[in-house]
């Protein structure tokens, strides 16, 4: 299952990317323009989101920024992230309050990232820590990211919670990503 999955984001890359070498692939997740991938993990009073993105889908490119316009494009998606109250509006009923937001991406010169997996291309990652009243209440959260970013089209999302794990898939205009009873 995992060779299967990896060698058919090997392909995927290669189809992007066109360039020899690509096969050398050893990524967590897949990279795929348009597609991000979330994880919900329901940890005592916290609520920790992690976004991974190919950072087309945030920025519409894969490097440093080379001009004022794409310099501006960075800030305001970064600016963007920060916010992540604005990002993510957590069920009431868990009563989550935003908290620390760890951004990386190693082509940005942002955070701690890892160095990217296959030339040409550039991820972003984030974690997003919410501190909550009563967090295993959440039954969804609304996800501003296909507002936020024009380039998200796909949101494949995993979900941990004491009630159960769950795999949602969301595509663009859905927000609401909803999970057990
Ligand atoms: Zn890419």
């Amino acid at each position: 299952m995992s060779l299967f999955r990896n060698l058919s984001i090997a392909a995927l890359c290669l189809g992007l990317a066109g360039v020899a070498g690509a096969q050398k692939h050893n990524h967590q997740h897949a990279h795929v323009h348009g597609q991000m991938e979330l994880t919900v993990a329901v940890d005592g009073p916290r609520l920790v989101i992690e976004l991974a993105s190919p950072l087309d889908s945030i920025v519409g490119f894969e490097r440093a920024p080379k001009n004022d316009a794409e310099k501006k494009t960075v800030e305001s998606a970064l600016a963007k992230l920060r916010a992540a109250d604005q990002l993510f509006a957590i069920d009431p009923a868990a009563r989550c309050k935003a908290g620390d937001v760890d951004l990386r991406s190693a082509a940005l010169g942002v955070g701690k990232a890892e160095p990217e997996a296959q030339a040409g291309h550039a991820d972003l990652d984030a974690t997003f820590t919410f501190e909550c009243g009563d967090a295993a209440a959440a039954r969804y959260i609304d996800v501003a990211l296909f507002t936020a970013f024009k380039g998200a089209r796909q949101i494949d999302a995993q979900i941990a919670t004491s009630q159960g794990q769950f795999k949602r898939n969301l595509k663009r205009p859905t927000a609401r990503l909803a999970w057990g009873k």
